[in-house]
């Protein structure tokens, strides 16, 4: 059967090391996309083994589905800015902080925590570049009233997100002078902003300081971050696993899969998995913005890629097996001349747990 491999002890040094490199802030481990692949009702609980109490989602029913789990000490923060009323109630409903990003949140968010009686907890969100959700910096009086002028918020942070931690030092620097320019106007009117987040994992592995007073990290848990930090010490965890359902000895000049983009040189000893792009392998994140130096961006590495001949490897009894020809939607095909193996032998595919189908057998080990 296929699934999905989760190994514990690495999300444990994982957690380990980001408690290290944030010091004295305090983690939010963001869960969100059914926690990055690895499932909220089994990643949250061994994240609060490792020491979180405080965790970040981007959907209501992500929310209440912690909120269930009833952990000790832990405090819930959906980092999305929502103005809709179902979203907002459910929420308050739930003492979870809300995030308020526009007029219209704080409006709609005061007037259904006044009808329930209670106070909605809630951080600020400053759109410093990323475009999504978030007051302009420039909105000073709107952001001043929210901390100020609604009888039930309470407001006791203030955050925005990065566009470009992985990768542009001068882009960050701006957004934090943004975000640095709304403290000091609250401040100088004798407001005081709460915690103050910005750092996501690109951010506390790249440039490590300031890291703020609490950071949010997701990918970092994953082992995969998504820029190129040498030495970060992390492990990547997940994996899925399947198994060698057939083994055939293809005649020099066969050809493999569809479109036959392979063509065996030499006799060669193929190895079948029933494992194929439905269950995650090979599904990345698909080409979107052509701005023309992404465009040239593309051009290059699918270049590099053809002059390298760079393949896609699986492993086979802990040996390196090249894909022969494209991936299947339910197969794939790998070399096995040199590799002692036999059907039903375990098969090894490296993924980001992201793109594993739901539908996969997971197994935390
Ligand atoms: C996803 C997300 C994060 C975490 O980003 P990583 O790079 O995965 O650590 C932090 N903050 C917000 C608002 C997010 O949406």
């Amino acid at each position: 059967m296929n699934s999905f491999i989760i190994e514990r002890d690495k999300i444990r040094s994982n957690a380990e090391e980001i408690f290290s490199r944030a010091g004295d802030a305090t983690v939010i481990a963001v869960v969100k996309g059914r926690a990055y692949g690895f499932g909220i009702a089994e990643f949250v609980p061994l994240l609060h083994e490792c020491g979180v109490r405080f965790f970040g989602v981007t959907d209501v029913a992500d929310a209440l589905e912690i909120k269930k789990l009833a952990l000790p000490e832990t405090d819930i923060i959906m980092l999305r800015s929502t103005a809709l009323c179902d979203e907002l109630s459910s929420l308050i409903q739930n003492d979870i902080i809300i995030t308020i990003g526009s007029t219209e949140a704080a409006v709609n968010a005061n007037s259904i925590a006044l009808e329930k009686g209670t106070t909605a907890r809630a951080h600020v969100k400053i759109d410093t570049g990323m475009g999504r959700y978030g007051f302009s910096p420039d909105d000073t009086e709107q952001i001043y009233s929210v901390y100020t002028k609604f009888s039930n918020i309470s407001v006791s942070g203030l955050f925005t997100h990065l566009s470009s931690a992985f990768k542009n030092g001068n882009t960050t620097k701006k957004q934090l002078e943004k975000l640095s320019s709304v403290e000091d106007e609250l401040s100088s009117r004798g407001v005081s902003c709460g915690t103050i987040h910005f750092a996501n994992s690109s951010y506390l592995f790249k440039r490590k300081k300031p890291v703020g007073d609490a950071v949010r990290i997701g990918s970092a848990f994953t082992g995969r971050l998504p820029c190129k930090a040498h030495s970060n010490g992390l492990s990547r965890v997940g994996h899925l696993e399947g198994n060698i359902c057939e083994i055939h000895w293809l005649p020099k000049g066969s050809k493999v899969g569809y479109s036959g983009a392979y063509t065996a040189k030499q006799p060669t000893r193929a190895a079948v998995v029933p494992i194929g792009y439905s269950d995650g392998f090979c599904v990345e994140k698909c080409r979107d913005t052509y701005r023309f130096k992404d465009g040239i961006f593309y051009i290059l590495s699918d270049i590099k890629r053809t002059l390298f001949k760079k393949s896609v490897y699986v492993s086979v009894n802990g040996y390196k097996s090249k894909v022969l020809g494209h991936i299947g939607m339910t197969h794939t095909v790998c070399d096995v001349t040199d590799i002692p193996c036999e059907i039903g032998d375990n098969v090894l595919f490296d993924i980001n747990p992201v793109y594993v189908s739901p539908d996969v057998y997971k197994e935390y080990i």
